[in-house]
């Protein structure tokens, strides 16, 4: 069998690695032929020759002649920018291409793999948030599949299939409720960074970690589902499962809902993508229901975590506004993490960002880049 030749952007972060780990447990399914990182020249140097890349990108263009030096004796051509990584997913040594960099930096890559009718594995939430309209319609344009590797997508897809034409009627998408699940308001406004990077169940980067705290992570996973599966909002229906082993379910005219489970191991989701339609074996630890014994389910509680009901509010409204809050998140995380703002700063500047959104109903490429620059002038504004 041919091997799957693959463009790893953001292979230096928790799912990048992961993914890194599923092609070393089939090599003979795999080959690696880009991988590309915002900064983490080091690790992307070892990747390199580890996989025997040929293309290596670095993004942030003044780390480029530390990474050259680093690849000066290997086979692998180093190149720097984003404009370069755009061009190089959309050639002929890639097959699919993962998208697992953070936030809206990975939305013109994923056009430019798209564009030309490649495969794309995709992890990276924030580009159908902030973009899910141009997105999906570049790939239905195009002939381009977009395969989720969000677990919970993951888990949507794999109950759709065998529903043949049947109608979804409603999708019920799971959440672990975060670290803070329990605390009260009065307790969880007075959380840490560090606090907030403890989450529970799952092993993932700095971002989404937060993002899940602040439950942002199931709005913006909501707005996700909606341009995934072209579902409305109003059928899709958030509930806690603490124990993140039903992943999501999907209900039908019948009653019948359909679940899938699986431990939680972001390895699982990843492989079912890059396989598909195969199942491979990547050594994650299997699901113990003796073990186990039983699981949960609560409701989200929208006065503790505001940011779900305005995950609501903008896909309600559509055009730019999913663009705009997810631009102000970036903002209000970073700030958060760095201590400068607090856990309900997050909220705050999300809300103040959308009310003073300049609206576009049917946004172009060029506003939804403008909405992004604009926001996140906005947002930092809010912190100052
Ligand atoms: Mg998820």
């Amino acid at each position: 069998m041919k091997k799957r030749r693959l463009a790893i952007l953001g292979s230096t972060g928790s799912i990048g690695t992961q993914t890194l780990d599923v092609v070393r447990a089939h090599p003979d399914m795999f080959e690696v032929t880009l991988i590309s990182a915002r900064s983490s020249v080091d690790k992307l140097a070892l990747q390199a020759r580890e996989f025997d890349v040929n293309n290596v990108v670095i993004c942030d263009e003044s780390r480029y002649p530390e990474l050259s030096s680093l690849l000066e004796d290997s086979d692998s051509k180093v190149w720097a920018g984003q404009e370069s990584l755009c061009s190089l997913v959309a050639g002929d040594e890639v097959d699919i291409v993962v998208g697992a960099m953070v936030g809206f930096s990975g939305l013109k890559p994923t056009l430019a793999a798209l564009e030309v009718g490649k495969t794309v594995a995709l992890a990276n939430k924030e580009t159908l948030v902030a973009a899910g309209s141009i997105v999906t319609g570049t790939a239905r344009k195009n002939g381009a599949a977009i395969l989720p590797v969000d677990s919970e997508h993951s888990a949507i897809f794999q109950c759709l299939l065998g529903a043949g034409s049947n109608e979804v009627k409603k999708i019920h998408l799971t959440a672990s409720g975060g670290p803070f699940r329990q605390w009260s308001r009065e307790r969880i406004a007075e959380a840490t960074a560090s606090e907030a990077l403890r989450h529970p169940n799952w092993n993932m980067g700095a971002k989404v970690t937060i993002d899940s705290a602040t439950m942002m992570n199931k709005g913006f996973e909501m707005i996700e589902a909606r341009w995934l599966f072209d579902v409305s909002p109003d059928d899709i229906n958030i509930v806690i499962q603490p124990e993140s082993v039903i992943h999501s379910m999907v209900e039908f005219a019948d009653g019948s809902v359909i679940a899938q489970m699986a431990s939680p191991d972001m390895r699982q989701p990843i492989s079912f993508a890059l396989g598909f339609p195969l199942r491979l074996d990547c050594g994650c630890p299997r699901l113990d229901l003796g073990l186990l014994k039983c699981l949960h389910f609560e409701e989200p509680d929208t006065e503790r975590f505001p940011n779900l009901e305005l995950a609501f509010r903008a896909i309600r409204r559509g055009g730019n506004a999913p663009c705009a809050l997810n631009a102000a998140n970036e903002v209000a995380v970073e700030a958060f993490l760095q201590g400068k703002a607090g856990f309900y700063d997050i909220s705050r500047i999300n809300e103040t960002c959308l009310e003073r959104l300049d609206f576009v109903a049917d946004p172009t490429l060029d506003d939804i880049l403008l909405t992004d620059k604009e926001t996140r002038k906005i947002a930092n504004g809010c912190i100052d």
